[in-house]
């Protein structure tokens, strides 16, 4: 199976998971990596936590895994860090990446407009088109305002908790937004994530990541962005069909934060 690069354990608040867990998922599934990648979101909080977590603690943890474990598995030690377009974000992320040498950075984009869609009061009051609309314009503004990152994570994100009938963010609806978004990408040299766990809950576009290949966009990266262990490789079989059916022959994974490919059977 191909390997999961976005999980989540108990060094991210939202998680329960245990690291040993995750990776005995992984070796099951006959993953060749597993990335933990928690989050660290400055300016959210989750409850009364912040989304951040004890880097020395979790890579000594990490690091035990790597002897316990590493015969079987290749253990990346990576990060999901909450992107806004604000200097003061950018900033406490680039302290928070110089305190480790990461595998593999995520970029995520949570916050909207001072909200995350999680809380449904960012839908109130406008059509899908509005919602979209201000989505794709965050995520043009922060590939374009954010650099020491691998891949952009769950770019559909959003559309998860939209309380639309047919909340499929489609390429055929935004094309222009769509485009200026996948070159920013692509110039950028990042991967675009395919998410399963939104891919799970909303029918991705096809179009979109079509739309990737034919502007050139080759880094891709697939994750479960699971927040317990057995969703690690969630449904990653269907979805690298999906891929595969989009043209793609490879998906990537991030370790000493260069992309390693990935044969999609
Ligand atoms: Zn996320
Ligand atoms: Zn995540």
């Amino acid at each position: 199976m191909l390997s999961d690069t976005h999980t989540h354990t108990y060094f991210s608040p939202d998680s329960k998971s245990n690291p040993v867990d995750n990776i005995l998922r992984a070796i099951e599934n006959g993953q060749k990596y597993i990335a933990f990648t928690d989050h660290f979101d400055h300016g959210i909080k989750c409850g009364k936590t912040d989304y951040n977590f004890d880097t020395e603690k979790r890579s000594a943890e990490i690091e035990n895994l790597r002897d316990i474990y590493g015969k079987r598995i290749t253990i990346l030690n990576g990060i999901e860090t909450g992107q806004q377009p604000f200097e003061n974000i950018r900033d406490f992320n680039a302290k928070k990446l110089a305190e480790y040498d990461f595998d593999c950075v995520i970029g995520s984009t949570h916050v909207i407009q001072g909200l995350d869609p999680y809380e449904r009061v960012f839908f109130e009051g406008k059509t899908m088109e509005a919602a979209y609309t201000i989505l794709l314009e965050t995520l043009i503004a922060n590939a374009k305002f954010w650099d020491n990152y691998d891949t952009v994570g769950h770019f559909d994100y959003s559309t998860r908790y939209a309380p639309y009938e047919n909340r499929t963010l489609r390429y055929r609806d935004f094309p222009d937004l769509i485009d200026e978004f996948l070159k920013t990408v692509i110039a950028k040299n990042l991967a675009l994530e395919f998410n399963t766990k939104t891919a799970g809950r909303v029918e991705p576009d096809p179009d979109i990541w079509v739309r990737y290949r034919e502007l050139g966009g080759e880094l891709i990266t697939i994750g479960s962005d699971a927040h317990r262990p057995e969703l690690v490789g969630d449904q990653f079989d269907r979805f690298g069909g999906f891929l595969k059916s989009c043209g793609f022959k490879y998906t990537f994974v991030f370790s000493g934060r260069k992309p390693v490919a990935e044969k999609i059977d």
